[in-house]
Order: structure tokens, then C-alpha cells, then sequence
């Protein structure tokens, strides 16, 4: 048993109550390699954000949960040496699928848990919710839950609105499990591709997909029955098009990508909403780098000249997003 706090890491309560106080939302940042948690605590030290470093299903397969746990202790450390006096870091688990999984999470030193259980049935969801809040919080570890399913491109127009999370059910869920925050559904999605050609409009100066606007009547229903409770958003990247232009222009294929527009996502840090996950978008900050290089020297293969500049582009989008989009800078000093 190893506690989170031996390792420097802090769980989300404060952060989040903060959070919802200034009007702001904490960067939740997937990592899977050395580079892009370089990226993320650069930027975060340099702009002074609190940020939470999550690992995946798929980050523990690729990686391995025991490296990435390390990294993690060694990140914390690395911030200090990049001058941040206080780091605040939480290590959390993104979508933990089951109670075995999220035990060992907090066993081995995460600060935060996500127990996603929102696929089951009403009544399950909440059983197990309970059950991992119950084992996390003996020892101070925060736990996510999730309530309601996120569209995505599968899905029909039509049943992507019957997934949105019903504010009638969140007092209850809330209260019976215990939770620390709730990820909710309104119209985000998981990966580079949102939302289908059919669901968006089109710019016709751009040629460009215009995404549907998120639910905001939807999160403000729920902030009216949960005033004050920590709210997630999954599945918030932009998509930024210079991203996908990059792609595109050095032999890729991402047809009519889109994402979620920063301003909405702006608009959601400044309300309830005080975590918001961002995955895709590192992925293809990147992706369009790596392939410049190789676009631009075909000769390169030293991977540090083209993993290098990979990092610095995704350090400079998570520093965007820590200033312009979540407003977190400056608020761990
Ligand atoms: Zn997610």
C-alpha cells in the first residue's frame, strides 16, 4: 500500500472546490509516454496550473500501469526542478471499468479515481459507484463517477440526445453513492471525430464542419439541482483544424475532423464544469509534427529529432489551453 501523498501528488477535493469558487476548470491530460508528460509538466509549471495527469485502459496497456506510476512520482519531481514550488499534480485513473481495478489504483499511489459504471443499469451504476467510494475514501483518494453516455459518431442523431445525463437523477445518484464529482453527458464525444457530416453544418466559406452547440441547458438543470458539485466534461477536444490541415497537407487522411469549439468549452470552465479531459487533441498536435519532419527530411530517423518537436507542439497547445480556453494558470502558484 503506497499513499498518494508520500509521492507529492494531491487529490481533486480542493482543487476542484477552487475551481468552482474562481470560475476556472482543471486540464485532465492523458499521457502514454515520456514526451507528452514532459509536455504537460512544462506547461504547467511554466503557466503555474494545477493539472491532473490521467491514465487510460489503453495507457495501461500500451505503457504499462506500474511505469506510468512512476512517471507520475517522477513528474512531480521534475516540476519542482522546473521551479514550481508547489505542484499540484493528481494521478487519476480514467475510466476504471471495474472495483478490482480501481482498489489497485489506490493501493499503488493514485490520488483519484474514475469508477465508470455508466453503461450498466441505473441501480448497478450505483452500487458499484458506492462501493469504490467507500474503499477510496479510507484513504483520502477522490473518486469520479459517471452518469449518463457520451454520443459518439456511431450513434444516431436522434439517440444522442436520449444519452444525455437527466438532471432529475443526479441529486439521488450523488447522494447514495458518496461521489466526488460527476462526469456527465451533453454533447462531447471521445475521439477526432465528433459528430458526423449529418449532425454539423457546413461553412461555406471554409468548407469546414460546424459542430452542434453542447447542451447548456442540460448542465445548467443539473447545476440547479447540485449547486456547488463538481462537474466533468470527457471528450473535450477542439480538433484544432491547423492540426488536421498539417495532417492532411504531409500525405494524412482526416477527412472533416471536428471537435468541440473552445469557446463553448471556455463557457463550461467558468460554470460548474471543473475538470475537462483533453486526449485527441495531443494526439494530433503530435501526430502533425512528427509527420512535418519526416514530410521535411525524409533522411531523419534519430527519433529524438522528430519526437522532440512533437513535444514542443504539444506543449505549447497544452500551455493554449491552460490560458485561453480552462483559465487554470496561475491558480498553483
Ligand atoms: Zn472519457
Amino acid at each position: 500500500m503506497v499513499s498518494f501523498k508520500e509521492l507529492g501528488l494531491v487529490n481533486t477535493r480542493e482543487m476542484f472546490a477552487k475551481a468552482i469558487k474562481g470560475g476556472y476548470a482543471i486540464p485532465a491530460f492523458n499521457f502514454n509516454n515520456m514526451e507528452q508528460l514532459q509536455a504537460i509538466v512544462k506547461a504547467c509549471a511554466e503557466t503555474k496550473s494545477p493539472v491532473i495527469l490521467q491514465v487510460s485502459k489503453g495507457a495501461r496497456n500500451y505503457a504499462n500501469q506500474t511505469l506510468l506510476r512512476y512517471m507520475a512520482q517522477g513528474a512531480v519531481e521534475y516540476a519542482k526542478e522546473l521551479g514550481w514550488e508547489h505542484p499540484q499534480i493528481c494521478l487519476h485513473l480514467d475510466h476504471g471499468d471495474s472495483f478490482e481495478l480501481c482498489k489497485s489504483c489506490v493501493d499503488f499511489g493514485f490520488s483519484s479515481v474514475m469508477i465508470d459504471a455508466s453503461h450498466l443499469p441505473y441501480e448497478e451504476n450505483i452500487a458499484l459507484t458506492k462501493k469504490v467510494v467507500e474503499y477510496a475514501h479510507q484513504y483520502d483518494v477522490t473518486v469520479e463517477a459517471e452518469l449518463g453516455v457520451l454520443a459518439g459518431v456511431e450513434d444516431e442523431v436522434s439517440s444522442a440526445v436520449s444519452h444525455y445525463t437527466k438532471p432529475e437523477e443526479v441529486v439521488d445518484f450523488a447522494t447514495r453513492t458518496g461521489c466526488d464529482s460527476l462526469a456527465i453527458s451533453i454533447g462531447t464525444s471521445h475521439g477526432a471525430y465528433k459528430f458526423t457530416p449529418e449532425q454539423c453544418t457546413r461553412d461555406p466559406k471554409t468548407g469546414k464542419l460546424v459542430p452542434p452547440p453542447l447542451a447548456f441547458d442540460v448542465l445548467d438543470a443539473i447545476m440547479e439541482q447540485l449547486p456547488g458539485f463538481p462537474i466533468v466534461l470527457h471528450g473535450s477536444s477542439s480538433v484544432p483544424q491547423e492540426y488536421v490541415d498539417m495532417i492532411n497537407a504531409t500525405g494524412g487522411k482526416l477527412p472533416d475532423a471536428v471537435g468541440i469549439p473552445e469557446e463553448q468549452l471556455r463557457k463550461a470552465a467558468k460554470s460548474a464544469v471543473c475538470k475537462i479531459n483533453i486526449d485527441s487533441d495531443s494526439r494530433l498536435a503530435f501526430t502533425a509534427a512528427v509527420r512535418k519532419v519526416f514530410a521535411e527530411k525524409p533522411g531523419e530517423f534519430d527519433p529524438r529529432k522528430y519526437c522532440g518537436p512533437a513535444r514542443d507542439l504539444m506543449e505549447e497547445l497544452y500551455k493554449h489551453k491552460i490560458i485561453n480556453v480552462l483559465g487554470s494558470n496561475g491558480k498553483a502558484e
